[in-house]
């Protein structure tokens, strides 16, 4: 009888080849994450995967509640497929418990239909033996405690208790993207929400020195760790935008500078995509939250990039946002207060419908080509990795 975690994919329910990247990269995902403990071993397979362990059961527990792609999980014990043991080992363990509980019901699954007994046959016979040895009483209505077995082909299982996952899907199936990270509340809310879906992130952050300080990128590492909880592994492109702002600032009309500089973002996110491999560039964007996220601004700021741009806030409105950062951990960092480059030159009357071809106007101004490229050769990169626990 071995420690085993039957893990359930759900959502992956994708059929074919998919099925079997999905079943892959959760494997994978879940190795990464438990790397530190020796003693466990990992066996996917095209129902479950398989988790054996001999230590750390509540570490484990909390490291799988946040691995996406993890429908549920339910911890147990691995049997051989024949029912003498079965019989043996399964009213040693529920007798091991049984001064916890009152009532008890067992549930039989018996997808090896080649087993010589049926569901209904080994359900009577446990119980009866379970009866007799000791003081629980059947409740079928609301036991409190649910033997669960299972039989399947190469083994049997006996479980107690399920925990629900993540859902979602496992991370890297929806490939990667550039997440714009500005140090705010809402863009690792929007990080967290893609790679629950699947999609890995590489950050980028534009700090305009001397006007933002260091503790800016403090920040944007102190978030970035708290969400390796969730992608192991995760790359931080810090790009200057100083030249770039005071460019604007000195060319164009203060109520243009902000359509201006998230075009310039958007530019500089292009090139980093495409640098990176990246399929699209992702944003912390909510509409109508501020003058540069009204449909017009959006718009106007779309039209220098043909990649495709993923908002997940856009239709969250700041209460939900804040629920979630809260919830993921992230919500303490995002508060502390920063200087964000967005936040320093804050226009009295930024523009909510800003004219595209005013915006061409002011860039034909000065040579932002150059700038861009600039900024792109000389960024910083920072790896954060999970803390090993
Ligand atoms: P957040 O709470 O994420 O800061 P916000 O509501 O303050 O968002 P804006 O400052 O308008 O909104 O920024 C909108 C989005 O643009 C951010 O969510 C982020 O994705 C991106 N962004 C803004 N400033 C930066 C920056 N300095 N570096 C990288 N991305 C940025
Ligand atoms: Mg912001």
């Amino acid at each position: 009888m071995k420690n085993v975690i039957i893990i359930r994919y759900g959502e992956l329910s994708t059929k074919g080849k998919n099925k079997k990247d999905f079943i892959r990269l959760l494997a994978k995902n879940i190795a990464s994450s438990l790397k530190e403990f020796d003693d466990v071993t990992i066996k996917p397979s095209f129902d479950h995967t398989y988790i054996y362990y001999q230590n750390h059961l509540n570490e484990i527990i909390d490291i799988l509640k946040d691995i996406s792609g993890i429908h549920s999980f339910s911890l147990g014990y691995e049997l051989e497929l024949d029912y003498d043991e079965i019989k043996n080992d399964i009213t040693k363990k529920v007798l091991e418990i049984s001064h916890n509980y009152h009532t008890f019901k067992i549930f039989v699954k018996r997808a090896n239909k080649t087993f010589p007994y049926n569901s209904d046959y080994i359900t009577r016979e446990l119980a009866s033996i379970i009866l007799k040895n000791s003081n629980l009483k059947v409740d079928v209505h609301h036991p409190s405690l649910e033997v669960k077995i299972e039989i399947r082909m190469e083994n049997s299982y006996l479980y107690f208790q399920t925990i629900n996952g993540a859902g979602g899907y496992p991370l890297g199936v929806g490939g990667k993207v550039i997440m714009m990270l500005s140090g705010g509340i809402d863009s690792p809310v929007a990080s967290y929400l893609l790679m629950k879906r699947g999609v890995n992130i590489e950050a980028v952050h534009f700090a305009s020195p001397p006007y933002t300080n260091s503790g800016v990128i403090l920040k944007i590492k102190d978030l970035l760790s708290v969400l390796t909880r969730y992608q192991t592994r995760i790359k931080l492109h810090v790009v200057r935008f100083t030249e770039i702002q005071d460019a604007i600032y000195s060319c164009a009309d203060e109520s243009y500078a902000i359509t201006l500089m998230r075009r310039m973002m958007y530019r500089l996110a292009s090139k980093l995509a495409k640098k990176t491999h990246s399929l699209a560039i992702a944003s912390g964007e909510s509409i109508g939250q501020v003058a540069s996220q009204t449909l017009d601004s959006l718009g106007v700021i779309n039209e220098v990039t043909n990649l495709p741009i993923i908002r997940p806030l856009i239709t969250y409105d700041k209460e939900e946002i804040i629920k979630i950062s809260k919830r993921i951990k992230t919500y303490d960092i995002s508060i502390r207060p920063y200087e964000d480059c967005c936040t320093i030159f804050t226009p009295k009357n930024p523009k909510t419908k800003p004219s595209l071809e005013k915006a061409k106007y002011y860039e034909s101004l000065f040579n932002f080509e150059e700038l861009i490229d600039k900024a792109i050769s000389e960024e910083e990169i920072i790896y954060l990795n999970r803390e090993e626990i």
